[in-house]
Order: C-alpha cells, then structure tokens, then sequence
C-alpha cells in the first residue's frame, strides 16, 4: 500500500455493562478504552483478560451489556464483520501456507490477491524485517519471526483496533525487546487503538500509555501508565507487580 493512501485510525473501544459467564462464576466488564493510544491490561492469571479481548473480537457474547466501537454496537456482529484483529501468543500462523500467503490472509480470506495486495504484503514485510523471506513456511522460522509475520498480517488487515493476548510471551527478553519497540514504532505510525495484555509489568511500563488492571473477573483499576508505575497504583496492582505497599 502507498504511503500516502489512507489507514484506519485508532476508535474508541468500550464495554458498557457487560456480562458474561462460561457456566459459572460471572464476569462483569464496564470499561473504555481511548482511541488511538495503547492500553496496556494486566491482572492475574484467570483474572479475565482473554475474556475481556474475546468479548471485543466477537469470540464470545455478553449475556447483558454491549460491545460499542466507535461509538457503534459490534454486539450481535461476527468477529469477521468487527473493525478489529487479533494477535495470539502462538498457533498464528497455518502451518502448510508460506509467510507471504500467511499474511496475505489479512487481505483476503480466499487468498485472491491481486497487484495492490501484493504490494501491501511486500511493504508490510519489509517493515517487520522479514523481506526475503516470502516463500519460507512457519516452521522455518524462529518464534519471535512467526510473530512478525503475525503482526504483518494485522498491518494489512489495516483495521483501527489491534487486539494483542500475551503476544510476545514465549519469548526471551532480548527478542520481546525488539517486538515491543517494532510495535511501539508501528503503533506511532498507524495511530491504532491498541489494547495488549500482558503479564510483564515491564513490558506495560515501556509501551503502555494507560492501564487497565483486572482481578477477579472485573475492572479492578483503570489509570494513566504513569499513575501505575509512579508507585501510586491501586494496592491490587502493587501487590501484583511487586512493588512496596
Ligand atoms: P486470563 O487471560 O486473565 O488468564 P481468562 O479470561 O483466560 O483469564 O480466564 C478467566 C477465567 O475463565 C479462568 O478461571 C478460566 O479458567 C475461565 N475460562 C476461560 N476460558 C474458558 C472457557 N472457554 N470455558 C470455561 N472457562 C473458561
Ligand atoms: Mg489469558
């Protein structure tokens, strides 16, 4: 895609009311998510936050409550009809298809791609750092490469709200390191509104802008990153990172 040709902006993102449940103890999520910035969610483990990314992507359906995006209802909409995509910690990718037909999916389901595609493919490789390597398959990759080609795949989908669970979890330091500063830099240039769960305090600090930080199945903080981390957080939070209370 040109430089110059136009690219989603970030929207605001909100769960107004929500509930859900799997069949037992419930989930009660009213919370916003400002557009264009990223949003850094936190929490103990089976706190809730893949529930709360799933209930955006269209995974799961409130029982109560609605999905607003943009200010619209996405409730009763498939994943596939939300302006949203996903990263996962790992399985991104298919298997059997080649790095360019892997992220060619982000442009069309059915792998019908024509010039245009194939120039946003090029680009978007190129911008992760894997040109040169189109025609390899997943598993002649390292894992921090799959999630480039992830994330290639979410640049062209081009959609205003990237959806990240745990993204760069299985890897070590060094290549989460260059993974939050590619994201970083893509998120400055394509302004998405970014909501990305991690469980490294480290990782919120060095990309977050806000903070939602979830226990029990609920929003139990929301707050500014500097709030977070100038040791002034809720004392949930605190105990979670391990700061002094
Ligand atoms: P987190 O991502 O913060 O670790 P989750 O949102 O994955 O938390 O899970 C919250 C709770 O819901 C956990 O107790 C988990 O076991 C439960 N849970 C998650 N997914 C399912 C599911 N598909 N069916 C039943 N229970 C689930
Ligand atoms: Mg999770």
């Amino acid at each position: 895609m040109p430089a110059n040709e136009s690219r989603a902006k970030g929207v605001t993102v909100r769960l107004e009311d929500v509930s859900f449940d799997y069949g037992e103890a419930p989930f009660r999520f009213d919370v916003g998510f400002a557009a264009a910035k990223i949003t850094a969610i936190m929490g103990p483990s089976g706190s809730g936050k893949s529930t709360l990314l799933n209930l955006v992507a269209g995974f799961e359906a409130p029982r109560s409550g609605r999905v607003l995006i943009d200010g619209s209802d996405v409730s009763a909409a498939p994943p596939s009809a939300r302006p949203v995509s996903m990263v996962f910690q790992e399985n991104n990718l298919f298997a059997h298809l080649s790095v360019e037909r892997n992220v060619g999916l982000g442009r069309s389901p059915s792998l019908s791609l024509g010039d245009a595609d194939h120039a946003a493919i090029a680009e978007a490789l190129a911008r992760v750092g894997l040109a040169g390597k189109e025609r390899r398959l997943p598993r002649e990759l390292s894992g921090g490469e799959r999630q480039r080609v992830a994330l290639a795949r979410v640049l062209v989908r081009d959609r205003p709200v990237l959806l990240l669970d745990e993204p760069f979890a299985s890897l070590g330091p060094a290549l989460r390191d260059d993974m939050l500063d590619l994201l970083a830099n893509v998120h400055t240039e394509r302004q998405m509104t970014v909501l990305f769960v991690t469980h490294q305090p480290e990782d919120a600090r060095r990309i977050g802008q806000d903070v939602v930080f979830l226990d029990n199945h609920t929003v139990a903080a929301t707050g500014t990153a500097a709030d977070f981390f100038d040791g002034s957080g809720p004392d949930a939070f605190r105990r979670y990172v391990g700061m002094e209370a």
